[in-house]
């Protein structure tokens, strides 16, 4: 298994150039702890391209808890506007630069206990932040994350919690670092939820195809 897992990691890392190509890998290079928190809780469910747009443009305007916890609520879903469910993100961004302000002195806690008691992140938020900015060793799992695994035949699990748990059994960290960009862009390009592209998959022959029903 081991053996299967460093293979494929390898041939991924080759394939996809993760760094250059998301929004918040990109934000690696010179990590801010608040622009990469914010930038990641607008990237919920919004394609890449758009998360990048709203935040430059929210950036410009306030990139700071105080500043955007002096926006109005109306202010901030019209900044916001394009990355998809604006309504309920720009109170989630009032709420998270709240909280900042009032419990933590303004700075984003780097554990991910603090992180996890601020109403509005998740256990993948605050692993991006964890290992984004502060370069812990932790595994951020978004669904592709939790899906793509889970077909190769790695793990078999339900949730992206318990997918993170078995993974840091079964991954040698040094692959932590660059499993989610690596993932993420695979599962948008090739590794698709419904029908995913096995024909031009870099790692088929090494993958068991669980649950695949249909595919290109
Ligand atoms: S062979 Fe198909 S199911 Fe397996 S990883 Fe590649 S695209 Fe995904």
């Amino acid at each position: 298994m081991s053996q299967n897992i460093s293979k494929i990691m390898k041939i991924l890392a080759k394939h996809f150039d993760y760094k250059k190509r998301t929004t918040l890998n990109r934000m690696r290079i010179k990590p801010n702890s608040f622009r990469i928190l914010i930038s990641c809780l607008l990237s919920l469910r919004a394609r890449d391209v758009n998360t990048e747009k709203v935040s430059k443009k929210l950036f410009a305007i306030a990139d700071t808890p105080e500043k955007i916890s002096k926006l109005t609520l109306k202010k901030l879903e019209k900044i916001i506007f394009s990355s998809g469910h604006y309504r309920k993100k720009a109170k989630t961004l009032k709420s998270v630069s709240n909280d900042l302000i009032k419990r933590f002195n303004s700075k984003v806690p780097d554990n991910k206990q603090e992180l996890l008691s601020i109403k509005g992140i998740g256990p993948k938020t605050a692993n991006i932040v964890l290992a984004f900015t502060f370069g812990k060793s932790v595994l951020p799992i978004d669904i592709h994350c939790h899906r793509i695994p889970n077909r190769i035949g790695w793990i078999k699990t339900k949730t992206p919690e318990q997918t993170e748990t078995q993974l840091e059994k079964i991954l040698a960290k040094k692959y932590w670092n660059e499993f989610n960009g690596i993932f993420v862009l695979f599962g948008k390009t090739i590794c698709q939820p419904v029908s995913p592209w096995c024909s031009k998959c870099p790692i088929k022959k090494h993958c068991k195809r669980i649950g695949v029903k249909r595919s290109r």
